[in-house]
């Protein structure tokens, strides 16, 4: 039989957004939300196992060849760089039990590869520096990464394999930990490490461009099994977060094997071949008042139009709170309209303390700019209380219970149009229609959804949906690019497909 080998196991991702009006603190990575919180040790072994997350699909992988020992996975929901205190207390939280596990034959890190720091730009390259640190520069250290990752030659330099999730939304997300374990396993049995060949684009891809269902992305990633050959054992595309506003902003390839000449041979294809679709690649987004307008028009029970609300995605580091929409819906006397999810946890309390049936006067949202955007003034019928607690059932999260907080659906009192908001305690991106219905709101059978989110709600609502509209509403989770006050990037680094190159004004 052979013998099991001891691995160390952690978790510590976050998605951060320059443009995000606060920083994410240490509490942030405690509380579990629209994503689990700080887990410890033995529970990672625990229902955390059976989650779709690359640590998840590494325990499964690895359940008969290896004698794991799982030290926390935490996250927190994508807002502005992380603090200094927060890093800190979570790296030598993975550091402490990396030392504590000891005689090891290796590590394995599941991060994001787009975290930001108050005191250092690459926090995933300062927490790969770390963790060598402690086990020296020859044990096998493999990373996954998140497919919107910012990928840096530190974080390739400083470990021996990364794989990258290759859809958005999300689905493959422990696939991707398996396929970890596998190039770990690999190096462990053959006691040798692969050749590595790293390239990044010159341009920048927005969010609303990342669907890997369809368009130029859809291309890039069912081509990558095919890249697989006797010299290349792994390859893998970051599509990259462009709201970070660093120096290695962007999307990167990476590509592993025992063939140097091929590794780099199969970067450089895809390179070109992410290169030549540039071209192709157009802005998606509708002006708010067109998207209103078509979503009124194609929207009806049974098969609801739904208008993605890209740039307020709190799951890009947008704050939830924007009402753009909202105004234009109310203006247009658009019905048969829910909006999931909205956070304003002040609005959530006075709501609970009116009660079920109630009118209560609010301000609601608008708390967290940017500038031009307004609160919602108005009465609002307080229809359901809930404690924000639901099963997530779409392919995405399924198995997770999400936890908003109190939360309330709201009906603005306007006779003229029939809108209802879901308001969270808890900042989240709708992803799952458990959104709708932990405030028993039936996503099908209303005529027009809203959903605060980019791209990922589509795993669960595309399959019912008349029409998918992404709506260029303001938000900090920007997918219009040229106008973004960017100060970090690589200079001539393109802000969007066919956009213009960066330069730096100061
Ligand atoms: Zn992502």
């Amino acid at each position: 039989m052979e013998k099991k080998y001891k691995v160390a196991i952690a978790g510590f991702q976050h998605e951060s957004n320059s443009f995000s009006p606060k920083p994410t603190e240490y509490d942030d990575f405690l509380k579990s939300d629209g994503w689990p919180g700080l887990t410890l040790g033995e529970y990672l072994m625990g229902e955390f196992a059976t989650l779709n997350l690359p640590l998840s699909g590494f325990i499964q992988a690895a359940s008969d060849t290896c004698q794991l020992t799982p030290i926390c996975w935490s996250s927190a929901e994508p807002y502005g760089p992380v603090s200094k205190d927060a890093f800190e207390r979570m790296i030598e939280l993975i550091c402490n039990g990396v030392r504590g596990a000891g005689e090891i034959d290796a590590v394995y890190l599941d991060l994001h590869g787009a975290m930001v720091c108050e005191h250092c730009e690459d926090g995933e390259g300062e927490i790969i520096a770390r963790v060598r640190g402690v086990v020296g520069p020859d044990m096998p250290l493999s990373v996954s990464l998140d497919l919107h990752a910012n990928v840096t030659p530190e974080m390739v330099a400083l470990s021996d394999t990364i794989t990258i999730y290759r859809t958005y939304p999300h689905l493959d997300m422990a696939d991707t930990g398996k396929r970890s374990y596998d190039l770990l396993m690999h190096m462990l049995r053959t006691k040798t490490k692969p050749h590595k060949a790293f390239r990044q684009l010159s341009f920048l891809m927005p969010l609303s461009s990342q669907h890997t269902g369809s368009g130029p992305c859809q291309s890039f990633y069912d081509g990558l099994p095919a890249m697989i050959n006797e010299g290349v054992t792994s390859i893998d595309f970051a599509t990259g977060f462009p709201p970070s506003d660093i120096w290695h902003c962007g999307p990167a390839i990476v590509a592993y094997g025992p063939d140097v000449e091929a590794v780099e041979g199969a970067a450089g294809d895809l390179y070109d071949k992410v290169a030549l679709a540039e071209i192709n690649m157009k802005d998606p987004l509708l002006s708010i008042d067109e998207a209103v307008e078509l979503a009124i028009s194609r929207g009806s029970t049974g098969a609801p139009a739904i208008i993605a609300d890209v740039q307020d995605n709190p799951g890009a580091g947008g704050s939830g709170d924007t009402t753009g929409l909202l105004h234009a819906l109310i203006a247009k006397k658009a019905r048969g309209v829910v909006l999931s999810c909205f956070w304003d946890a002040e609005a959530v309390t006075i709501a609970q303390a009116a009660g079920e049936g109630s009118t209560v006067s609010l301000s609601l949202g608008g708390k967290s700019g940017p500038d031009e955007v307004k609160p919602l003034q108005a009465k609002f019928i307080v229809e359901t209380l809930s404690n924000g607690i639901a099963m997530c059932e779409g392919e995405m999260l399924k198995g997770f219970e999400l936890d908003l907080g109190p939360t309330v659906l709201l009906r603005v009192k306007d006779e003229d149009s029939d809108i209802r908001i879901v308001v969270s305690t808890e900042r989240a991106q709708c992803l799952d229609q458990a959104f709708f219905r932990v405030v028993g709101v039936e996503p099908v059978e209303q005529s027009i959804l809203v959903v605060k989110s980019t791209v990922h709600y589509r795993a669960d609502f595309e399959a019912f949906a008349s029409e998918l509209i992404m709506c260029a509403s303001p938000g900090y989770s920007y997918c219009r690019l040229d106008d973004v006050n960017y100060k970090n990037l690589r200079l001539g680094l393109r802000l969007g497909p066919n956009g213009k190159a960066f330069e730096n004004k100061e």
